[in-house]
């Protein structure tokens, strides 16, 4: 595939930066100068073409995780590189808490578990089988052994105790693990700045939503929200500040869509929200009544008390057609948001 085939979400290239082909006549497109930037960058800090080394340049160029461009700032101020060990730290300590090798950890521990449960369970089948074939023996002769059937009994009562502990011992490291892995779960799924989901727990549930929704014949509706001007609320009053308008925001639209539908954070200053059951009018009138609410609160700074004004947002609302993937919907959903942008921002287009 060409770099000019590529898909290019709008989404992205507003994420970017508003990259203007036009102003770097030596690039055929917005994907080429992205490319090129993040292999300078690398390339300038002697940093290998890793994974995580394209991933951690691309966030930088991206600018859009605060606490990694700080870092990566804080680091080129001090030393004039970026070196391969605060890289390594630097994108370890955003990865987010839940690691692939944690997660990896506790499957292997559970298997572990496993095996033994199982092994017990085989160990006691065969003391089983042994216990019976032996009594059933002593008995065949009509005359059975008292002392020999009471020693065959406690043999099997203590290997049967045996089991027993072994089997309450791995229960309870299961138990552990159980709550390990629910923690995970939650990690994984949650945004920790905002507690709302985030993309890859969203975009699962927009998924079992469609399949639901279509199996039903319902609608379903889907609003992208983007924070106007937020770069500008930053730069004025901090980024903690920032932060807690990210989380007000966040809680204002989880409450007002608290019965109609569900909130996640795409990421940034992004929203995203899904109306299963929802035409897009009154999913877009939701939408706006949110918008109002927020915009005719004047928020104030926490910490020093200056006055932010206003805060608002613009959205694209849009509803699943027949035969469309969760892509398209969230494709079009972010093009009418991109045009209410466009149309002078604090607006919701329905389309
Ligand atoms: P527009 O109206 O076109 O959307 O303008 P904008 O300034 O909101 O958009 P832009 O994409 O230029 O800037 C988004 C800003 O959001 C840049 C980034 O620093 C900030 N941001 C992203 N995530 C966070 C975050 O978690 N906390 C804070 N405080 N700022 C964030
Ligand atoms: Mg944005
Ligand atoms: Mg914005």
């Amino acid at each position: 595939m060409t770099a000019a085939s590529i898909p290019v979400s709008n989404r992205i290239k507003r994420w970017l930066g508003h990259i203007d082909d036009r102003q770097s006549p030596s690039f055929h497109t917005w994907q080429e100068r992205v490319f090129s930037e993040v292999g300078a960058f690398l390339s300038a800090n002697h940093l290998d073409p890793t994974p995580d080394n394209y991933d951690l340049a691309f966030q930088y160029r991206a600018a859009q995780n605060v606490v990694l461009v700080n870092a990566i700032r804080t680091e080129l101020d001090s030393k004039g590189i970026l070196t391969v060990d605060a890289a390594d730290r630097i994108f370890a300590a955003n990865a987010g808490p839940v690691s692939a090798d944690a997660l990896a950890h506790i499957a292997a521990e559970i298997g572990t578990h496993v095996d033994g449960l199982s092994s017990i369970a085989k160990q006691s089948d065969h003391d089983a089988a042994t216990f019976r074939t032996a009594l059933e023996a002593n008995i065949a002769g009509g005359a059975p052994d008292a002392v020999a059937v009471m020693d065959l009994t406690l043999s099997m009562v203590a290997r049967t105790r045996a089991a027993e502990a072994g089997l309450r011992k791995s229960t309870r490291e299961l138990a552990g693990l159980r709550a390990h892995l629910a923690e995970a779960q939650h990690f994984a799924d949650v945004d920790p700045l905002t507690e709302l989901a985030n993309r890859r727990a969203f975009k699962r549930e927009l998924e079992r939503e469609i399949v639901g929704c279509r199996a039903h014949g319902k609608p379903l509706s889907l609003a992208f929200c983007d924070i106007d001007h937020f770069k500008r609320l930053n730069d004025l009053h901090g980024h903690e500040t920032g932060d807690r308008v990210l989380r007000f925001v966040a809680q204002l639209m989880a409450k007002q869509f608290a019965r109609k539908g569900t909130v996640g954070r795409f990421g940034g200053e992004e929203f995203v929200v899904m109306f299963p059951g929802l035409a897009p009018e009154a999913a877009g009138h939701a939408v706006d009544r949110c918008r109002v609410a927020l915009a005719d609160l004047p928020l104030y700074a926490a910490t020093t008390g200056d006055r932010i004004g206003s805060v608002t947002f613009t959205a694209g609302v849009t509803m699943l057609e027949e035969n469309e993937t969760m892509a398209d919907i969230l494709r079009r959903a972010d093009e009418l948001l991109y045009r209410g942008k466009a149309a002078g921002r604090n607006r919701i287009l329905v389309g």
